[in-house]
């Protein structure tokens, strides 16, 4: 599926201006998107994805953890009546190089017949939403598509598209609004890329 022409994503070619704050200066290298934007542009995709589904109950689909802060912003701009739900996957990165998923959460809601919105945080390889949207097909939704609020597409390994995008980012390992390194990092109101000390640090200790 192709993204929504109304919603072509910004490319993001250089940083934000934005001031990297003291708390977390040592371990945030720079701020990629500030909070103020990510604020304008999460209003600018409520309001397209609820022109898109005028009329129609929406059930949206977010998967843990990264969706939640982006999750909760989208969803209180929207009026149209709607249902949420969480999935959870987690990916085992450890044995396989290739990051065999698992459903660590299972949905509540029956899909059946309903329109449904899968939210993800970022779209790299695919292997995520991919699995996720097969998962929940086989429920036979009257109709599926997906929203990522960032999409880093040189590491797309699947052919999948996401149909609402936020932000197309370069292929950097970003932390913040949601986005965790080893859990930390989460509450974060910007997106920012994370030094390469912080992995390096990390590997010295397991090693
Ligand atoms: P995919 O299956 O598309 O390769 O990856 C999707 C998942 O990998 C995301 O939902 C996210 O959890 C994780 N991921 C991919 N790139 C990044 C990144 O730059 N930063 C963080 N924090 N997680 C990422
Ligand atoms: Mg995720």
């Amino acid at each position: 599926m192709n993204p929504s022409s109304r919603l072509s994503a910004p490319k993001l070619v250089s940083s934000s201006r934005a001031q990297v704050p003291q708390g977390c200066a040592g371990d945030i290298e720079q701020i990629l998107i500030s909070a103020p934007r990510i604020h304008r542009r999460v209003m600018e995709m409520a309001q397209v994805i609820a022109e898109d589904y005028h009329g129609k109950r929406l059930i949206i689909v977010a998967l843990l953890n990264g969706t939640v802060l982006f999750l909760a912003d989208l969803v209180r701009h929207f009026e149209v009546p709607l249902s949420l739900d969480l999935i959870g996957v987690s990916s085992y990165r450890g044995g396989t190089s290739s990051g065999e998923l698992e459903f660590t959460k299972r949905l509540k809601l029956n899909l059946r017949d309903q329109h449904v919105l899968v939210v993800d945080d970022i779209l790299d390889t695919g292997k995520t939403l991919r699995a996720v949207s097969e998962e929940l097909s086989k429920q036979s939704p009257a109709s599926l598509k997906t929203c990522v609020l960032l999409d880093k597409p040189e590491g797309r390994t699947v052919n999948l598209e996401a149909d609402y995008v936020g932000f197309i980012v370069p292929h950097l390992f970003v932390v913040g609004y949601g986005l965790d390194y080893d859990e930390r990092y989460r509450n974060l109101p910007f997106v920012g890329v994370l030094h390469p000390h912080v992995y390096r640090k990390s590997s010295d200790q397991q090693s």
